[in-house]
């Protein structure tokens, strides 16, 4: 079953008369993060008001609907996906209303010390109306004593793990990123009004300026056009998931100041430099193995060609809940052009592989296409490892890299060379050294608690 609070995407904007519409918008610039269930919380300074649903953004707002969400103010998420039965209590933002008053918040990533803190506050009183790992933090700052922003501070510090939070109070914007900067968030500005947003394409659609990413550790608190900083724990080294530049990005991002198509294509072209091959066309998996395969081709000075095209109208293929239904996907999604790949040694770039389940399809398209040979060039390091920081891979098992060496692995996908990028070749792309790279490597940049002590019990 799939877990809560995969990768998502959040937005917040502050102190604009169309809040609700540009939430809208933004959230749709974000969709590539989070197709399942999506919400919007605005406040006009007095009351909150949401209204979420599941399925795609423009399925489940109306133009009367955005009307009805009034205010100057508003927080909105993108999920991924919500817990296995599907239900909209764990669409983001959440709202609570209590004496003191009203709270929504939504968050990306993932707090992997989330059970041992629900269970004492549940000890403590605390009613949970979800399931998901994000209420946590709002039962945490309802324990503690002082300002909003001190409680929530406070409230923090015990959380362990990746989080990009947005709270909105009836007049007040909170904004925290997790230590480690595990999660992306950038700041902007449009007109008077302050914007957040898990990436800076939302910005160019709603022509937001782009002014700052947000610190690891950092806590910003926007009130009446003043951003105020502070911070609830040292900044430490930025760990940003490497997999953000590798995958979850939109190629017109901008993560940490860098273009995410051009290191995409870095990649590439360190891939070519690693692992040339002999061969008369490149092609790149649609969407996100096109940027590389551009780089790679480049370098190798070997032609590209749209020799996969993807049907735009059909989701992503992780999506499908089942094993079943997203076989079925692949098919759907992506088809060869014949002409192109007929009697040619083709080289095949992906992003990344994580359970072989869309390599293998592809090859065997290509072969029936009448490719005489695929190579397959991956740009990006093997997975080996578990991710617990909001990645939907949380087990070694359904790692194929973690159960198989390379040659074991060209062998289950039917091609006839396979190579990867190697983390330095990764790195090198990135230009900076400021990533978590635990799946590929194992380091870890947070404790994890039961999480690790259960995978690896699940290994054996
Ligand atoms: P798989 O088919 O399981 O090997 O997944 C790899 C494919 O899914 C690649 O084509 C990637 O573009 C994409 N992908 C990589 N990481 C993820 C992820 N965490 N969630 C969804 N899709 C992913
Ligand atoms: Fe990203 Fe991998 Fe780190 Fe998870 S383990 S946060 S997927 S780099």
């Amino acid at each position: 079953m799939r877990k809560i609070n995969e990768e998502c995407g959040v937005f917040g904007i502050f102190n604009h008369p169309n809040a609700s519409e540009l939430t809208y918008f933004a959230l749709q610039a974000l969709q590539h993060r989070g197709q399942e269930g999506a919400g919007i919380v605005t406040s006009d300074g007095n009351i909150l008001k949401q209204y979420k649903g599941m399925g795609l953004v423009n399925q489940i707002f109306t133009e009367t609907k955005l009307k009805k969400l009034r205010g100057q103010h508003s927080i909105g998420h993108v999920s991924y996906t919500t817990s296995g039965d599907g239900n909209l209590l764990n669409v983001q933002p959440f709202l609570f209303h209590s004496q003191s008053g009203q709270l929504a918040l939504c968050h990306n990533g993932n707090i992997v010390n989330s059970k041992a803190i629900k269970h004492h506050l549940e000890n403590n009183g605390s009613i949970f109306q979800t399931t998901s790992d994000s209420e946590v933090l709002a039962h945490l700052v309802k324990k503690q004593r002082g300002t909003f922003i001190e409680r929530l501070k406070e409230s923090l510090v015990y959380l362990e793990g990746a989080f990009a939070f947005l709270l909105l109070l009836e007049d007040e914007l909170f904004i925290a990123l997790d230590k480690h900067g595990l999660r992306p968030l950038s700041i902007g500005k449009i007109d008077n009004a302050y914007v957040v947003a898990s990436e800076t394409c939302a910005f160019e659609t709603i022509g937001a300026k782009f002014i700052r990413d947000v610190l690891p550790g950092e806590v910003i608190r926007i009130s009446e056009t003043k951003m105020e900083t502070s911070n609830y724990a040292i900044n430490g080294k930025c760990q940003l998931c490497a997999m953000e530049y590798i995958y979850f990005s939109r190629p017109d991002s901008e993560l940490l100041g860098n273009n995410v198509h051009a290191v995409r294509k870095r990649c590439g072209i360190n891939l070519a430099n690693e692992a040339p091959v002999d061969a008369d066309v490149v092609i790149g998996v649609p969407d996100s193995g096109m940027s590389s395969a551009i780089g790679f081709a480049e370098k190798a000075r070997i032609p590209f060609e749209l020799g996969i095209i993807k049907n735009k109208y059909i989701g992503r293929t992780f999506i499908e809940p089942s094993q079943k239904l997203r076989d079925l996907g692949v098919k759907l999604k992506l088809s060869a052009v014949r002409s192109l790949i007929e009697n040619k040694n083709v080289v095949l770039i992906d992003d990344s592989i994580v359970r072989g389940t869309t390599i293998i399809k592809l090859v065997k398209m290509l072969k029936v296409a009448g490719a005489k040979a695929v190579h397959v060039r991956i740009a990006a390091p093997i997975i080996k490892f578990p991710c617990f920081y909001g990645v939907d891979f949380t087990t070694y098992q359904e790692l194929i890299g973690a159960k198989h060496k390379t040659d074991a692995i060209r062998v289950l996908i039917g091609a006839d060379s396979l190579a990867y990028l190697s983390l330095a070749g990764l790195i090198d792309a990135i230009g900076n050294k400021n990533i978590c790279s635990a799946c590929f490597n194992g380091e870890y940049p947070t404790h994890l608690y039961e999480k690790i002590e259960k995978a690896n019990l699940e290994r054996k």
